[in-house]
């Protein structure tokens, strides 16, 4: 059961609440342990964009879905080892998060591919244990990006803290709005603001996100207790 309806008439909803266009909010589905089977029932349903987190995973049913126009997100932490392999068979990477990673897939774009859509990724409730650059390295991160004909610099993309404090949440994507804000005045070319799951998508598109990452809302519970929660 594929849950694509639901999903889109709570960003439809969320929209209306904060006065945007629904047009504006665009879903990223994220089938990460979710088989190619799954993702053919998506896509059926009208769905094209697909966020996965590893490559190895992700490989096997870009391989088995071949046959379907679809656009491929990666979402997951980035090793260097990887970046080849992401660079070659990825539309948007969401999670780049220092200069090495972003130079990299810059130099393994394939010539005759369009440049590879990059989110910069902040890590924006100063996790520790989160990925992301630090919100003050933002602006360095995503002019680097500008300066690599390989790359087409997006946007920003974060994983607010889960939390169930709302003030702490609001005040992550609060956060998050005003740095993208503040980079978009001083002249980055940003059109894409990447957060929001399933838990707090309305939060997220309250905030000015422009695209949400959404999995198990649509796809059901990750199976917990393997290496792919
Ligand atoms: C898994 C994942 C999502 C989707 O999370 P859900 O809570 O299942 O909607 C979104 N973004 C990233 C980076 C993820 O790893």
């Amino acid at each position: 059961m594929i849950n694509l309806r639901p999903v889109l008439q709570r960003i439809e909803k969320a929209c209306e609440a904060s006065g945007r266009n629904a047009e504006s909010v665009g879903l990223l589905a994220v089938s990460k342990t979710f088989d190619a089977g799954a993702i053919r029932q998506a896509a059926a349903l009208g769905q094209c964009r697909f966020g996965e987190n590893y490559l190895q995973e992700a490989r096997v049913k870009q391989t088995e879905l071949a046959d379907l126009p679809l656009e491929w997100h990666f979402i997951g932490p980035l090793q260097s080892n990887k970046t080849r392999e992401i660079a070659e068979h990825f539309s948007w990477v969401h999670s780049v998060d220092r200069e090495r990673i972003a130079r990299r897939l810059h130099e393994a774009r394939p010539a005759h591919l369009p440049p590879l859509n990059v989110c910069v990724q902040v890590n924006i409730s100063g996790e520790a244990s989160k990925s992301g650059c630090n919100p003050e390295q933002a602006q360095a991160l995503c002019e680097f990006v500008c300066s690599q004909p390989g790359l087409k610099l997006r946007g920003l993309m974060a994983i607010p803290a889960a939390t169930t404090d709302v003030a702490r949440a609001r005040a992550s994507y609060e956060r998050l709005a005003g740095l993208f804000n503040e980079l978009k005045s001083q002249g980055m070319p940003l059109d894409t603001l990447s957060a929001g799951m399933s838990g707090d998508l309305e939060l997220a598109i309250a905030h000015g996100a422009t695209l949400v990452r959404v999995g198990s809302a649509i796809f059901g519970n990750r199976k917990t207790g393997t290496a792919h929660q």
